[in-house]
């Protein structure tokens, strides 16, 4: 069927009247780019027509693209007549620069389901850039989005005649990943903190720790909102036995609640463990079920939260990130610095946001930043920029420029007795992060002139616990009371996390109760520790007559995957505390298992550790110092790959023939990425891709099921999600 612009040129003969040149350039005016939009969270386009104050706008696709991770190109097509144009189709080519000016060919796109469009004479800003269904869309894949690109966009009407053509360069020059290291914490105890009065006291419950796969799946907003590639790098750093149920009653202005405060100060014992890594975040991993009023706590990276809750996750790790509330909703003290994205609202995202997964756009004047109280929440141009080169996630730049080999490799630079595994790309960080040998003190404030001290180590640990300092200082004394070290007291909990914990009441750093952690330097025995203010002492232990030792350590795998390890254990302190750490390379480095054993024995999850020999040893506190048993040598099993679907998320509602993603996680049980042709996708039961990370078209209005099928190592694991797709315009707003 000719077009209109087939049916006008025509009629009007232009090649009769103009000659062909003249008329050629005319028949390209039938449909025009009018802007090309590279965005995989939050992007700038177009800045001035919607931002009123200069100050907040931003050159178009200045905000860099993570490489590795897929990016939407939305071409925004103008009618060149005065009607508009229908069937307006198009290609899109990608070229990578190589040495600064040479252009490789990378791919040339097709666009994405409906795969054309009707360019309009005119479109509203808000209207055409709210809507993906608006502009004609290409999905470079996350392989190919890496360096320095220039994109093609070539239109063409149905009968594939040319149009117009357009180019943009952008950066998908960042490359880092999202770095997780998940303390899983099981279950033992009531169903709830408030029984009902007059009632017999409820039976308690068992909730088994999550596993890995739980932890991938519950990042899934985080990998997808955050500047970062599509594979992330999740470990497990312990496991922890909880049997405080977390539905007990807030705790005034500031606390989240007293038996939340337990828990803050097992996972510090327990990351402390760990070596209390700066190039990952920590995150304590509920079960689904567990009993809580707050849905999640925390702060500087030790926060928390249950499987599934996606949205937590995404905000904890943002104070592990170093981020404050921002300014909407009852948030208590707020960051100051964050931007007024005139006109939008406060705590506004500033931008229109993209998931990538299904093609949603947030609007700027409806989406506030994740870190605030406001909901719907997205990434925001604000913490984006915050985001981008951050250590926690082992930030590095793609660089392509004729003759920057020579400036880029550190020759021959080797830390002999400490790597971190993963080892960050850039060796000074693995300086930066060599533990050092500490007292770690962890306890509660309890008001003014109460510290109560749940933990005393002497560890190896990167030595600046995260949070704010206090006024309290902890001091090594020797024998004649003089200090041999000292260090503040961080307080662990500044603001309470999880939108909801601490609404009520404003509450200053440093007012007590908070949770904190102390790392003094272990530069020898030492006869006395202590915390106080300048003005007095606040607590004191005395070294015990003897150090504790700890000897004779056996261990046995068991019937349910995990340890059961004894040990002989001395010690004449005031309390005494066992931890473990395992490490599978010759004890260069360690990490931890568990924390918090009491007794002479214990049964230790292996969830998380790799397949083939590892060590073990049992470390024992006397609340002074601390004894380090010798290794035993273990075997840990092989497992069934780890295996989760990120996208579709069960009881997702997609809109049916849009580009639809299939992205899913799987690793070996120790977190290591299988490689994409151990990954297939089916879709109600027929296959339709394969690896991690695939684009597919959503299928007619109704329900459907993706399946993910993981084979590794003559091991399969499958998982399936259930999903809704409907037509446009039946989508509830
Ligand atoms: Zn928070």
């Amino acid at each position: 069927m000719p077009t209109i612009l087939d049916e006008i040129t025509s009629a009007l003969d232009f090649r009769r009247f103009l000659g062909p040149e003249l008329s050629d350039r005319l028949r390209l005016r039938g449909a025009t780019v009018d802007g090309i939009e590279a965005t995989q969270t939050i992007q700038y386009y177009h800045a001035a027509q919607h931002l009123t104050d200069p100050a907040t706008r931003g050159n178009d696709n200045s905000v860099v693209l993570a490489a590795f991770k897929p990016a939407w190109v939305r071409v925004y097509v103008r009618s060149g007549l005065v009607s508009a144009v229908p069937g307006v189709t198009g290609s899109l080519t990608v070229e990578r620069r190589r040495l600064g000016f040479i252009w490789n060919p990378v791919a040339t796109l097709a666009p994405q389901a409906p795969g054309s469009i009707t360019a309009q004479p005119t479109a509203d800003y808000a209207t055409e850039r709210g809507s993906t269904a608006l502009t004609l869309n290409f999905i470079i894949p996350a392989a190919d989005c890496y360096g320095v690109l220039r994109l093609t966009a070539a239109l063409t009407d149905a009968g594939g005649r040319s149009l117009d053509t357009s180019s943009v360069v952008v950066n998908a020059t960042l490359q880092q990943t999202l770095r997780l290291r998940g303390i899983m914490i099981s279950y033992s105890g009531p169903p709830t903190a408030v029984p009902p009065p007059n009632a017999p006291p409820p039976p308690n419950i068992n909730l088994a720790a999550p596993t890995l796969a739980n932890l991938q799946s519950t990042a899934s907003r985080a990998l997808l909102a955050m500047p970062v590639q599509s594979t992330g790098n999740f470990a497990v750093a312990g496991t922890i036995a909880f049997t405080l149920p977390l539905d007990d009653a807030r705790t005034g202005a500031g606390g989240c609640s007293v038996n939340w405060g337990t828990l803050l100060t097992q996972l510090a014992t327990q990351r402390t463990n760990d070596g209390n890594r700066s190039d990952v975040v920590y995150f304590g991993l509920l079960p689904a079920g567990m009993p809580v009023n707050v849905p999640g706590c925390g702060n500087n990276g030790l926060g928390a939260g249950r499987v599934g809750d996606v949205a937590t996750l995404l905000h904890e790790i943002g104070h592990g990130y170093g981020f404050a509330h921002t300014p909407c909703g009852a948030a208590g003290t707020t960051d100051a610095n964050y931007p007024n994205y005139k006109p939008y609202p406060s705590a506004s995202i500033g931008e229109f946001g993209i998931d990538i997964s299904t093609g949603n756009v947030f609007p700027p004047l409806a989406t506030s930043d994740y870190m605030s109280y406001c909901f719907p929440q997205w990434m925001s141009l604000y913490q984006h920029e915050r985001l981008v080169g951050h250590t926690r996630l082992d930030p590095s730049w793609i660089v392509d420029t004729p003759l920057w080999e020579q400036y880029a490799p550190w020759k021959d630079y080797l830390v002999p007795d400490y790597i971190p595994d993963p080892p960050p790309g850039d060796p000074w960080k693995v300086a930066q992060m060599r533990p050092d040998p500490v007292i770690s003190i962890i306890g509660v404030v309890r008001s003014e002139n109460e510290v109560e001290v749940t933990s005393v180590a002497r560890v190896r640990a990167v030595s600046t616990p995260p949070g704010r300092a206090t006024a309290l200082r902890a001091r090594l004394l020797d024998a004649d009371g003089r200090e041999l070290a000292r260090a503040p007291l961080h307080e662990l909990a500044v603001q309470g996390g999880g939108c909801g914990c601490c609404g009520d009441g404003e509450r200053k750093p440093g007012e007590p109760p908070y949770t904190f952690q102390a790392m003094i330097a272990d530069v020898a025995p030492g006869a006395a520790l202590t915390i106080g203010s300048a003005e007095a002492t606040l607590w004191q232990r005395r070294a015990p007559e003897r150090p504790p030792r700890v000897s004779g350590v056996r261990a046995e795998l068991t019937q349910s995957g995990g340890v059961r390890l004894r040990w002989k254990a001395e010690s004449a302190g005031e309390s005494r505390e066992a931890w473990v750490q395992w490490s599978n390379r010759e004890g260069k480095v360690w990490h931890g298992l568990a924390t918090g054993l009491a007794g002479a024995e214990a049964e230790v999850s292996l969830a998380g550790l790799p397949a083939g020999e590892a060590l073990l040893r049992v470390l024992l506190h006397d609340g002074f110092h601390t004894a380090y048993s010798e290794p035993v040598r273990i075997e840990v099993p092989r497992r069934p790959p780890e295996t989760a679907i990120l996208a579709p998320a069960d009881g997702a509602v997609l809109v049916a023939g849009a580009p639809m993603r299939v992205w899913g996680a799987a690793t070996d049980s120790a977190g290591t990425p299988l490689p994409d042709e151990s990954c297939l996708w089916l879709l109600d039961g027929k296959e339709v891709g394969r690896g991690t990370d695939a684009w597919v078209t959503a299928p007619a209005a109704g329900e459907h099921r993706a399946t993910l099928i993981v084979r590794a190592e003559g091991e399969e694991t499958r998982v399936s999600s259930s999903f809704t797709t409907i037509r446009v315009g039946e989508r509830e707003c």
